[in-house]
């Protein structure tokens, strides 16, 4: 079956109801037929829900449809994007394990790194994602993972990923790759050769803004790793999120192809302006990424970053002067959102930090939904 027909017919779940719909199984607990069925679920000698952190029917039809969608063999559901994260390094290194991340990671992420791993005793090296001679400078004996976010939030860097993927293999190490920006719809980095494919379902998967969640895909070796701290840790994405997901999964091809279309109108439109500095937008020749984009992505995604030629102060106007976008930290909402990354998602780094990820003070993130084109567009005024 074709993308869209798996997003909407996977259903692993009916009760003796009938339903059309899956039900939503929320319940921390299962029962056991007799002391011997209980007594077979724990050894693992016969498969069966038990308890809601270890499986759940209907997160598990969520984490079904990712992995079919992805490409994967399996996947993991988690409560957010981070959990998806944490969990993947949490299972995957130890103390000693050396790792490799692109210079433009979530701000969440980076902080994961600067304020928790080196008190672990992992180390790791930022890479810029133009300059692979950069990368072979920075691996060594002990680099185990190779992480990475493309197209980059918020600066949109694009990373060749079957060059990645090349590299990865030639020192035997994993690739991660955060594919919240691009959707399993746009994008596919199993099938260019990564690992482990990473969401923030929280975005684009449910497209609404209603709830958090995050998704691990990869194969069956990998996830089988994961599952155990999963299970014991807990970071478990509720049913009720997971339901949400897995109907927002039904919607997420037509939804995509709507925000790419406005972005990209957006985006050109936005280089055309006087009082434009520049934008990055993958699908844009003027980009750096351009032919790596166009190679690896289906289109462009809805995410845009642009400056003004009247840096912060012009940004701020601009922000201050919208009577319809939303102000929010969130992304890859239905609702157009203008957000500011060096004064919130990013302002926990430090301004060198910030100049490293390529997020100048003057950026503006725009992720654009899926209102009409037009009213989107007299929504952005320049003073
Ligand atoms: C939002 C985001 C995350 C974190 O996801 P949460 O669901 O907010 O925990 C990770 N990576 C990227 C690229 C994101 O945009």
């Amino acid at each position: 079956m074709k993308f869209e027909t798996l997003a909407i017919r996977l259903q692993t779940e009916r009760s003796q109801h009938h339903e059309h719909c899956t039900p939503i199984y929320t319940t921390s607990s299962f029962v056991f037929d007799d002391a011997e069925h209980m007594r077979a679920l724990f050894a693992n000698e016969e498969q069966g829900n038990i308890y809601s952190r270890f499986t759940n029917p209907t997160v598990r039809e969520f984490e079904l449809k990712m992995a079919a969608l992805e490409q994967g063999e399996d996947c993991i559901a988690t409560s957010s994007g981070m959990a998806a994260i944490f969990a993947t390094f949490a299972s995957l290194l130890s103390s000693g394990d050396h790792l490799l991340m692109s210079r433009a990671v979530f701000g969440s992420t980076f902080r994961l790194n600067e304020d928790y791993f080196g008190k672990w005793g992992i180390t790791y090296n930022y890479i810029d994602p133009l300059n692979n001679k950069q990368w072979e400078e920075v691996v060594n004996k002990n680099t185990k993972l190779l992480y990475l976010e493309t197209p980059s939030n918020p600066g949109l860097d694009i990373i060749d990923l079957e060059k990645a993927a090349a590299f990865c293999k030639q020192h035997g190490i994993l690739l991660v790759v955060d594919n919240c920006f691009a959707t399993p719809y746009l994008q596919q980095p199993l099938l260019a050769g990564a690992d482990i494919s990473i969401h923030s379902a929280t975005k684009y998967i449910d497209g609404q803004g209603r709830v958090l969640g995050g998704a691990i895909i990869s194969n069956k070796y990998i996830i089988d790793k994961i599952y155990p701290f999963m299970k014991n840790a807990g970071p478990t994405l509720s049913p009720f999120n997971a339901w949400i997901l897995s109907k927002s999964l039904e919607t997420l091809a037509i939804r995509m192809d709507r925000h790419c279309s406005n972005a990209l109108f957006i985006a050109e439109w936005l280089e055309r302006q006087a009082k434009v500095k520049n934008v990055k937008y993958p699908f844009l020749a003027s980009n750096e990424g351009f032919n790596i984009a166009k190679k690896q992505m289906k289109a462009g995604g809805g995410m845009i970053g642009f400056e003004l030629n009247g840096g912060l102060e012009a940004g701020r106007k601009l922000i201050d002067s919208r009577r319809m976008m939303s102000l929010s930290a969130n992304l890859g909402d239905t609702r157009t959102i203008i957000t500011h990354p060096a004064s919130s998602t990013h302002s926990k780094l430090r301004p060198e930090e910030r100049a490293a990820a390529g997020i100048s003070d003057g950026l503006i993130r725009l992720s654009v939904g899926l209102e009409h084109v037009e009213d989107i567009i007299s929504d952005i005024r320049f003073s």
